[in-house]
């Protein structure tokens, strides 16, 4: 059997070819899965679980649907949040069967300890970004937002999509990328062989060097209309899929 890496669709309503992606995916799955991981930024923006009742988010239905169908057939499904969907909360989860990660998780992956994380953290030299990561993160800021209506939240939401394309455009490459000494304190730290994260849409499997020994880490590919982008891991074989 196989275990699952997915993360980085940016499931929006302006781009249904991802959405119909993911759902051929899920059926796919079906049956042929140990678990199913989301490592963040499944979504463009969620501005709060208590919007899937409403017209705003009747478009992630059927995901709701298929994801709670897969969780009912007895795969295990994990959910950490990127730095777009850092609001999804229990709601989703129990609407999903999902279970939400903390922002770095160890797993056994047949034999192997593996670091889970979206990747954003890993970008230190985007210093403006850090910040901004804070106050996200930070929970008093969370309510806050998740207190306004929802009209408002999406505005906003909207607005800081904006803001945050006009950001990157501004940056060097290397500044968007992970900083490699990062990985390598992430890594020594977690005392892991392997990391896979998502985020920086740069999918490659990469051999690096942790405490001396051999290492990988594996970063997720993002989504687009006309295909998905996957990672598979049994006890044999790790295959990237973009
Ligand atoms: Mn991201």
């Amino acid at each position: 059997m196989t275990t699952w890496f997915i993360a980085d669709l940016h499931l929006d309503a302006s781009r249904p070819g991802i959405t119909q992606q993911l759902l051929d995916f899920l059926a796919s799955v079906q049956g042929r899965a140990d678990a199913l991981y989301i490592l963040g930024d499944f979504f463009e923006y969620w501005v709060g679980d208590d919007a899937l009742g409403t017209p705003h988010a009747a478009v992630f239905l059927p995901v709701v649907d298929a994801l709670q169908r897969l969780s009912a057939s007895g795969v295990p499904m994990y959910f950490q949040h990127g730095n777009r969907d850092f609001l999804v909360g229990e709601g989703f989860a129990k609407a999903t069967g999902c279970t939400l990660l903390p922002e770095q998780q160890v797993i056994d992956l047949y034999g192997t300890p593996t670091l889970l994380l979206h990747g954003d953290s890993l970008c230190t030299d985007d210093v403006e970004y850090q910040q901004l990561r804070k106050l996200f993160r930070n929970p008093q800021w969370q309510q806050q937002f998740l207190s306004l209506p929802l009209g408002e939240r999406i505005q906003q939401a909207e607005a800081m999509r904006v803001q945050s394309r006009m950001r990157m455009q501004g940056k060097a490459e290397t500044i968007l990328d992970v900083n490699p000494q990062a990985v390598v304190e992430t890594m020594a730290a977690a005392g892991v062989s392997r990391l896979i994260h998502g985020h920086t849409h740069r999918p490659a499997v990469h051999d690096v060097t942790i405490a001396n020994r051999p290492a990988q880490r594996i970063v997720l590919g993002d989504w687009h209309e006309d295909r998905g982008s996957f990672l598979s891991v049994d006890a044999g074989e790790v295959r990237l899929t973009v």
